[in-house]
């Protein structure tokens, strides 16, 4: 073979929870039953009047390609709804479309990073960003938010960060893996770090936004200093909340020529987002929001009773985060325990795989989202798997020597 696989290629590394979600696959096509721990997506189905608005468009001919930046209903009701919500000076144009927030992610770095470019990315992270900025050119710089400071960024440790060389900060609440959600003073004084810092630019990623369990919605640092949208770019997208991830629609919004420039590299990747799907987000936008409700409810009993049962063992101490749907949980007491067959446990990636090994759990090790030992426990899960795993943890924990 004389094809050379590019420098680019060879570095990036594979999506962690993709890969986690084929290891579970592979063990249950065997035959073995697995408690699955590791989802990053909703359970439960797409509402029916989101999937019925897919039918009437497919009926009424809407098959063909959309505009790059999506089509004009979508970016309206997108639009619409920041202007509403945040009181944000959004109009259509300043909306693009894509496949899903996280191709978003892609073209915005792909749009505005040059090599050595710095991004500067709280840890623990969604496992996307550093490989995302890798892949661009950038350099991501992870500022570790420790768990006293309930895996915050404070305004000290973004200003000890930024450099000449800053190019983004990329501000995920709530967050995945943590369930952290910042409230309005703490977006204040990180706004008060950024007003100072005129070349540091902001990607807010939005995406568990509605998946709050304090209030209906969690605030965006952009609405909380709106100044900041002139450098800001706000990403969200229909899989969380409208469980919608099959779908692949998400959106970025931000200046119109950071947006133009945007969609110039949609036009030459991926054109468009499905025409059908673009239907479907307009009926979720537009639509009753009490899905949206009932599926918060319903995962806030989850996260419950995972917290509940946690703290049956000892040795945890599980808290139950303010939003998006996983529990971040140190494992920290578990270190230098040894298992039944005698295996000294070292790492979170060691805690993790006893779990799949000993309980049939599977979980995500802390590691992959930057911030170890922890572990990611999804309560995307069904209440019994939830319950059922949750109490194999606590058993397999107290087998622990
Ligand atoms: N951002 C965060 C923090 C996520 O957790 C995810 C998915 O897990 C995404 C973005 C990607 O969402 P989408 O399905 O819209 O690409």
């Amino acid at each position: 073979m004389s094809l050379q696989i590019s420098n680019r290629a060879l570095a990036l590394k594979p999506s962690a929870s993709i890969a986690a979600k084929k290891m579970v696959a592979d063990l249950q096509a065997q035959g073995q039953e697995i408690f699955d721990l590791t989802i990053g997506e909703p359970d439960i189905s797409t509402p029916a009047h989101i999937v019925e608005a897919a039918y009437t468009a497919m009926k009424a001919g809407d098959t063909h390609y959309t505009a790059s930046a999506g089509t004009p209903t979508l970016r309206t009701a997108v639009a619409a709804q920041i202007s509403r919500e945040k009181a944000l000076p959004v109009k259509p144009e300043n909306i693009a479309v894509g496949c899903g927030a996280k191709q978003l992610i892609f073209e915005v770095f792909s749009a505005t990073l040059n090599e050595g470019d710095e991004v500067i990315v709280p840890a623990p992270y969604w496992v996307s960003y550093p490989d995302l900025a890798t892949l661009h050119g950038g350099k991501p710089v992870a500022v570790v938010c420790a768990e006293e400071a309930d895996f915050k960024l404070t305004p000290a440790a973004l200003e000890a960060a930024i450099t000449a060389k800053t190019r983004w900060l990329v501000l995920n609440t709530p967050n995945n893996p943590s369930g952290t959600v910042y409230s309005r003073d703490e977006l204040l004084a990180l706004g008060e770090v950024l007003q100072r810092h005129p070349n540091v630019w902001v990607m807010t990623d939005e995406i568990y936004e509605y998946l709050s369990y304090n209030d209906e919605r969690a605030l965006s640092l952009i609405e909380v200093v709106p100044s900041l949208f002139e450098r800001a770019v706000i990403i969200n997208g229909m899989s969380k909340a409208y469980a919608m991830t099959g779908w692949r629609v998400g959106y970025a919004a931000g200046p119109k020529f950071l947006i133009d420039v945007v969609v110039k590299m949609l036009s030459q990747s991926t054109t468009c987002a499905s025409s059908i799907s673009q239907a479907a987000a307009v009926a979720a936008l537009e639509g009753d929001q009490a899905c949206v409700r009932e599926a918060t409810a319903m995962y806030r009993r989850r996260r419950d009773r995972m917290v509940e049962i946690l703290s049956e063992a000892p040795s945890l101490s599980p808290r139950a985060p303010w939003g998006a749907f996983y529990l971040f949980i140190s494992v920290a007491s578990l270190i230098g325990k040894t298992t039944p067959t005698g295996k000294e446990l070292r790492t979170d990636l060691d805690v993790s795989l006893y779990l799949l090994e000993e309980a049939k759990v599977a979980v995500l090790d802390g590691s992959a989202y930057g911030l170890s030992p922890y572990l990611r426990l999804s309560f995307a899960a069904s209440l019994e798997v939830v319950e059922s795993g949750s109490r194999a943890i606590v058993e397999a924990i107290n087998a622990l020597q």
